[in-house]
Order: C-alpha cells, then sequence, then structure tokens
C-alpha cells in the first residue's frame, strides 16, 4: 500500500471519499481499484497506477493448518515474512514484521545474524495483515489480534508502526482494539517513554533472556546501550500508566541462562514490578541461530517452579508458528 499516492488522492477531496476508499480496501477487502465502482473511471485509474492493491507473496502451509507462513516481495525485490496463527479458541493472530533484517544482532536470533535492509513502510507492515486478511475472509473469518513479533525491533520504526497499526485500529479499517495489539521489544528507553505518552492501550512484550547486565550484553548488544535497570523502569511507567501487565519474554537456552541460581535471580530482578502486572513467558529456543541449545524439560519445569514460588505468573507459550519456522525470532526471510 502506498500510503503517500493514498494522502495526495484524498487531499482536499470530501471526507466521504476516504471512508469509502477504506471500506473498499479493508472491509471489502478488493484487490482491484476497478471493482470501486463509487469512483469515477480516471479516479480508478489513477489509483490503479500509484496505489496499487496487489500483494506479491509467497504462502506456506494448508489453510487448516495451525500457522501458516508468508514471505511478501515488495517492488524492490526485498522481502519479509508474516505468520498467522489459529488459536484453539478459534482466534487469530497475525504476527507482523516491522523491517527488512534487524540492526540488532541478538545471538540466538535467525533475523538478527541476518543483518539490516531497511525499515518497513507503514504501508508494508499493513499489506501483511491485509494479505492474512483476505485469505480469512474465503472461510468468512477475520483477525482478531496482531503481534510485532516477527523479522526487526518495532521500536527502531515506531512511527511506522503506529501509523500502520492506527489504519488497523480504525472503525472502517480492521477494527483491532488497542488490546488486541502487542508489540514485543528490547526495551528502547527513549522509545518506550514515548509509547508511554501516546496514551494507548497496546500490550507490552519484553524480551529479557537474562537477568543481569554481563549476560545479558553477551546475548544482545543493545544491552550495552541502554542498562537493564533502566529499562525495566521504562517497562513499569508503561505498565503502571497503560495500566496493563507487561509480559517478559525468557527464552530458556541450555546452560547460558537456564540455572536454578538465574530463576532465583530473575525472581530478584523484577521484583520491584507489582506482580499484577507482570507476566513471565517461558520461551523454548527453535534451533536456528547461534550455537545454542533448548533447555531440558526438566530443568524447564524447575525454572518455572522457582518463579511460581516467588509469586510470579508463568505461562509457557506454545510456539505454534515454530510448524513454519515462524516462531518468536525465527523469521529469517
Ligand atoms: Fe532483532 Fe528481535 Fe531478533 Fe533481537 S530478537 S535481533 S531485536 S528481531
Amino acid at each position: 500500500m502506498n500510503w503517500l499516492a493514498w494522502s495526495q488522492f484524498l487531499a482536499g477531496r470530501p471526507a466521504f471519499r476516504q471512508r469509502q476508499l477504506e471500506q473498499a480496501v479493508f472491509q471489502q477487502l478488493v484487490t482491484d481499484w476497478s471493482a470501486v465502482t463509487t469512483l469515477s473511471a480516471a479516479d480508478r485509474q489513477w489509483l490503479t497506477d500509484n496505489c496499487p492493491l496487489d500483494i506479491k507473496a509467497r504462502i506456506f502451509g494448508q489453510d487448516n493448518d495451525q500457522a501458516q507462513k508468508a514471505q511478501i516481495i515488495f517492488s524492490d525485490g526485498q522481502r519479509v515474512e508474516t505468520v498467522l496463527m489459529r488459536h484453539g479458541d478459534g482466534r487469530r493472530t497475525v504476527c507482523l514484521s516491522s523491517q527488512v533484517g534487524c540492526p540488532l544482532g541478538c545471538q540466538f536470533c535467525s533475523t538478527g545474524q541476518q543483518g539490516f535492509q531497511r525499515n518497513l513502510s507503514s504501508g508494508e507492515i499493513v499489506e501483511q495483515a491485509l494479505l492474512w486478511q483476505r485469505l480469512l475472509a474465503v472461510t468468512g473469518q477475520r483477525i482478531d489480534n496482531l503481534v510485532f513479533m516477527g523479522m526487526g525491533e518495532p521500536l527502531l520504526n515506531l512511527a511506522a508502526v503506529l501509523t500502520a497499526t492506527e489504519w488497523l485500529h480504525r472503525s472502517n479499517g480492521f477494527n483491532i482494539g488497542w488490546r488486541h495489539i502487542a508489540i514485543s521489544t528490547v526495551g528502547l528507553v527513549p522509545e518506550l517513554k514515548q509509547l508511554t505518552k501516546y496514551g494507548q492501550q497496546i500490550k507490552l512484550a519484553w524480551s529479557l533472556h537474562a537477568a543481569n547486565d554481563q549476560l545479558r550484553r553477551r546475548l544482545m548488544p543493545i544491552n550495552r546501550r541502554y542498562a537493564l535497570a533502566a529499562v525495566k523502569q521504562a517497562f513499569l511507567n508503561y505498565a503502571q500508566v497503560a495500566n496493563r501487565r507487561v509480559m517478559v519474554e525468557y527464552l530458556l537456552l541450555d546452560q547460558v541462562n537456564d540455572s536454578l541460581v538465574q530463576a532465583e535471580e530473575l525472581a530478584d530482578f523484577l521484583a520491584d514490578f507489582p506482580k499484577n502486572l507482570l507476566v513471565i513467558n517461558l520461551l523454548t529456543y527453535n534451533p536456528g541461530a547461534g550455537q545454542f541449545r533448548p533447555s531440558q524439560a526438566k530443568v524447564r519445569r524447575h525454572f518455572a517452579n522457582i518463579l511460581q514460588r516467588h509469586g510470579y505468573k508463568v505461562t509457557e507459550r506454545n510456539s505454534l508458528g515454530q510448524a513454519v519456522i515462524g516462531a518468536c525470532g525465527q523469521l529469517a526471510g
């Protein structure tokens, strides 16, 4: 989607035109402007030339799979991946990418090891959701949740992420409530402050993975710029202002960050967070990047028990996307 052309088209036109365009694209899900007969032939041609609706993509997996992955190819040849997850209770979640590659180079992440090409535009982010909404509409379904957990660090491309999110949230867009939109981030302090000021109840997931600066610096180079204490404070402010739980993501890596001492360390580190504003999600590592192995089942259990004994709510995400190599941090393009 080319928002620049979209805005250019609407400049100086009455408000109902914008509504017509949004309804055509996001609700009727037209794939060709020639189907929008409320527009003049000249307008349809202009939009076809400047704001085409076709999306070039390859879809992996079948329509009845729990998870499907798509690779979207943009006009400059760059590609990103996006995943559709179908949950047992009927909800459907779409995982979106925000960058082509990622500059942050986390050691355990396939995307991070691939390097960085460029940020996505807001239109390119919207296209990912539009692709799945079109596919779901065939069976009368729709997207319920959006999560920015695909390729890239969303807070490094925050303006485009928020513009895209606003489009998808609007009643003439996909009408997805703020509480059904999640952003997963390593935690960049200035952008977290900006999100706090933004004032919507977006859910935040914090890619933490280590509870001391020394180990986190080794796993996640970004920790050299923002020390853990400052990042924790920024998340805490967000949680209190937005009145939303932060989900702490902790990827258990065999003999790296999964000892019982490290479980105690994590419990201590998070102790100043009110328990009702925090969930700890223990993730399973999907071999792909780096020299890591997933933790053993017994170790995972003990790790979770220690956190629970300290009063934390602990979940272990069922990584649906794993079926198409699309679990968090595994979208490698
Ligand atoms: Fe980038 Fe996230 Fe991967 Fe880190 S985990 S390299 S921030 S995509």
